[in-house]
């Protein structure tokens, strides 16, 4: 069902990071498709100028590159500043940017414990500090989504980092949205399960892993990005106003422990 809208966003000015491929490229080009001015980030800026020629124009202005590497606060702070004034304000921070790595813990490296926590917690706080103190300052309303994961709930052995970050910005949500709800600024989130994007190039072009990842969803297929972008459209809209402190599992069922689907226990 498409349930897109040209103008659910017009006027409106959004910041993604993590943007130029995967789920983050699939909601920089649903908001443009839906009006909206966007501020893509990645590091690299070649990426983020071929995504851009892919995104709908809107009439408010060009969509801003925004190339910085969210592990280093220095360029996170610089983004925000420089994408707040190329938009000429903002309305909605989407926190997407993500990494993982597999080691088993008891040989985690903590430079790599460390990068893995600056990418997906600590930009988080840094973006949210500046989207924050703007909003606030200018007296505006605004909206912050962050993207984490089914393993914000579901251990993920091997990924230490990974789980703890995403079970971080799980209370982060929370946190704001209570300290900020009285100023009319709504925090919340979506938890993907496994989703088709270059993340998971490892099972996607496995046919044999694509369906052992396949038969342990109860929808029984991986989701795609722009199942997503949707719902952080959803979350972002004036549809979801009386919205927040919430996170949105997106996961084709993962976390309703599949395993009771047959009655084995009793
Ligand atoms: P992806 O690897 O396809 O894309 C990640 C994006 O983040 C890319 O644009 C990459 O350039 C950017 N990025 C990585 N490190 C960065 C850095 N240091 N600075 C700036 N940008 C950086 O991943 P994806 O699947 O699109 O994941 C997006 C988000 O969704 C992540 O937070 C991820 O944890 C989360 N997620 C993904 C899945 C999935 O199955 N794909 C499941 C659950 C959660």
């Amino acid at each position: 069902m498409n349930t897109s809208s040209p103008h659910r966003f017009m006027g409106k000015s959004v910041l993604i990071t993590g943007a130029s491929q995967g789920i983050g490229a699939a909601t920089a080009q649903a908001f443009a498709a839906e009006g909206a001015r966007v501020a893509i980030n990645a590091r690299r800026e070649d990426s983020l100028h071929d995504l851009r020629k892919t995104m709908k124009r809107v009439d408010a202005g060009e969509h801003v590159i925004a190339p910085g590497d969210m592990a280093l606060a220095a360029d996170v702070d610089r983004v925000m500043h420089d994408s707040l004034a190329a938009l000429g304000g903002l309305d909605v921070l989407i926190c997407n940017a993500g990494i993982q790595k597999e080691v088993p813990s008891e040989d985690v490296v903590l430079e790599d414990f460390n990068h893995v926590m600056a990418v997906n917690v600590t930009s988080v706080v840094l973006c949210a500090r500046a989207a924050l103190k703007y909003w606030r300052q200018h007296d505006l309303r605004g909206t912050i989504l962050v993207t984490s994961s089914v393993h914000q709930k579901i251990p993920k052995p091997q990924y230490l980092a990974y789980s703890a970050s995403k079970g971080a910005v799980g209370n982060i949500v929370q946190t704001l949205a209570l300290e900020y709800a009285r100023h009319g600024i709504r925090v919340n989130g979506v938890a993907p399960g496994a989703i088709v994007t270059p993340m998971n190039d490892a099972w996607i072009h496995d046919p044999k892993a694509y369906k052992a990842v396949s038969d342990h969803i109860p929808m029984g297929r991986p989701g795609e990005a722009r199942e997503i972008a949707e719902p952080l459209l959803f979350l972002a809209s004036e549809s979801a106003s009386y919205i927040t402190g919430q996170m949105l599992y997106v996961d084709g069922g993962l976390t309703l422990y599949a395993d009771f689907e047959k009655n084995w226990s009793s």
